[in-house]
């Protein structure tokens, strides 16, 4: 039998429904190549018994005829969905033995639909990083290698962008199908463009955020990974659903994403803002932007530049929100509820000595961030005003879209995936640069979708960036495929398997 392993979602499930072959068979050569490739780390729990027996269940129910729309199909969770009966780590020590009795809407939403779990995939420690590089279980490495000048692989390791890098990598490695995210900042849309798939965070309140753990609950949304944007269009209409328990989930109908895919762009009205031409652009970044503009005007969309004065501010209130948010979802880990436990001789003392153990050094930076700036006298000075900027932030991206504009083109990252340890090691604002195209889509709730654009001078995917009107995902789907069709899809040599 061919590499099952290299099907797309679309190609998969027509497989199974033709009988070509049965989800068993599937799920069997995803476990294979997980095992094949341990190397990447990609995985904090694989469940490879679990995921035989929900196949076989996909398998009696392709055989009678109540086959659902991803039946059968093997995929990867990061490790922030909590799943009912299968560890769920945020890759943190306070939650090393953490075993949830309840499962997110998001993944009840997959199973419900027929797809089968491979297991929980690494992620940054509670979802803070960019590079996969604070997980307490090590850091995730890209399947993707730079190449030399003389085109010879260079062996090394590179980070696969974070914080869903388990994610990201399983899929760009062909270890599952598809993947379930988050991106509270960039987290879907930076992994996608340095391991060379596409990732969509949906607008906020398009998928339910109950039993995911929370980092900054205000910007946090699940999303896909996939390495087509028809594949990416099927798993988020699973995704999406409203939810009596997130009363942020929106009660807006979950349209067919893929009828979107292939539709005409004529007619449609991109927007590129000026501010995005960050001082110190790479030219390789710049020329795959102004490559994306050509190849959307090519298939006849209009083009036109625009502006969005206050994205300079963005970043800097992004990670006051984001750490104020996340000093007080963390909370809860204090060594009586959930997980790690390092008894004290009072219970202030075992608060401390639990999360001084369980807790990595981005954690705890972050919460000390977060409580400084919520902290009586400053509160005002640093909170407040990012929640200002925030709103002129949103207010920029609303007068494009009533000026016409139907969708945004940037570049989803500054530069292509950096190798392990070259931006962890001394100042952390280093690795927040990193989020300076994507955190303005979640401080202003829009949706945001990243699809291979290319590669640079090193041979590594480089992304581009698709920004829509609020539950607009049909038109990036529409202009993504565009994208898609003219770069192609990118795939790594598997040098893991050696
Ligand atoms: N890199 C950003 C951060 O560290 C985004 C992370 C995310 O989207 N979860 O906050």
């Amino acid at each position: 039998m061919s590499d099952l392993t290299k099907l797309t979602l679309a190609e998969a499930r027509d497989g199974l429904k033709a009988k070509s072959f049965s989800a068993v068979e599937l799920t069997r050569a995803h476990i294979e190549a997980i095992e094949a490739a341990r190397g990447i780390n990609a995985f904090t729990t694989e469940t490879p018994d679990k995921a035989l027996a929900m196949a076989a269940k996909s398998d009696e129910r392709l055989a009678n005829g109540r086959a659902g729309p991803l039946e059968g199909i093997p995929l990867a969770v990061k490790d922030l969905f909590c799943t009912d009966g299968v560890k769920t780590t945020a890759s943190s020590n306070i939650l090393g033995s953490f075993v949830p009795p309840y499962e997110s809407t998001v993944t009840a939403n997959l199973w419900a639909d027929g797809a089968v779990l491979l297991g929980k995939v690494s992620c940054d420690e509670f979802a803070m990083g960019g590079s996969n590089e604070t997980s307490a279980f090590g850091p995730v490495v890209n399947p993707w290698r730079r190449k030399g000048a003389d085109g010879s692989a260079d062996p090394t390791p590179l980070v696969p962008g974070g914080s869903s890098g388990g994610s990201a990598a399983a899929v760009a490695a062909h270890l599952a199908i598809g993947a379930a995210g988050t991106d509270t900042g960039g987290s879907i849309r930076q992994p996608a463009a340095f391991t060379g798939i596409v990732g969509i965070k949906p607008t906020y309140g398009r998928c339910s955020r109950w039993g995911i753990v929370a980092y900054a609950s205000s910007l946090d949304q699940a999303g896909p990974f996939a390495r087509t944007v028809e594949d990416a269009a099927i798993l988020l209409k699973s995704f999406a659903s409203v939810d009596g328990k997130d009363t942020t989930s929106v009660d807006t109908p979950v349209p067919d994403y893929a009828a979107a895919v292939g539709k005409s762009v004529k007619g449609l009205t991109i927007g590129v803002p000026k501010e995005y031409r960050v001082d110190g652009l790479s030219p390789e970044i710049a020329a795959l932007w102004d490559q994306g503009i050509e190849w959307l005007k090519a298939a006849g969309a209009n083009v036109r530049e625009i502006s969005l004065p206050h994205t300079p501010y963005a970043l800097p209130a992004y990670y006051i929100i984001a750490t104020a948010e996340a000093s007080s979802n963390l909370a809860r880990y204090d060594g009586v509820r959930y997980g790690l436990r390092v008894p004290g001789e009072d219970i202030v003392d075992t608060y401390e000595r639990t999360r001084a153990a369980g807790f990595g050094p981005e954690v705890r930076r972050r919460i000390m961030l977060g409580t400084y700036v919520l902290s009586a006298g400053y509160y005002d000075a640093y909170y407040v005003r990012a929640q200002k900027v925030r709103t002129l932030i949103a207010r920029d991206f609303e007068a494009a879209f009533n000026d016409g504009i139907d969708a945004v083109l940037v570049p989803a990252t500054p530069s292509p995936a950096f190798g392990i340890g070259e931006k962890s090691g001394g100042d952390p604002v280093e690795m927040y640069l990193q989020d300076v195209f994507t955190v303005t889509v979640n401080l202003a709730g829009l949706p945001g979708m990243v699809v291979p654009g290319g590669t640079s001078s090193t041979g590594l995917p480089l992304g581009l960036q698709l920004i829509g009107r609020p539950f607009g995902e049909e038109a990036l789907f529409t202009l993504g495929h565009v994208i898609e069709a003219a770069a192609g899809r990118l795939t790594p040599e598997p040098w893991w398997r050696d």
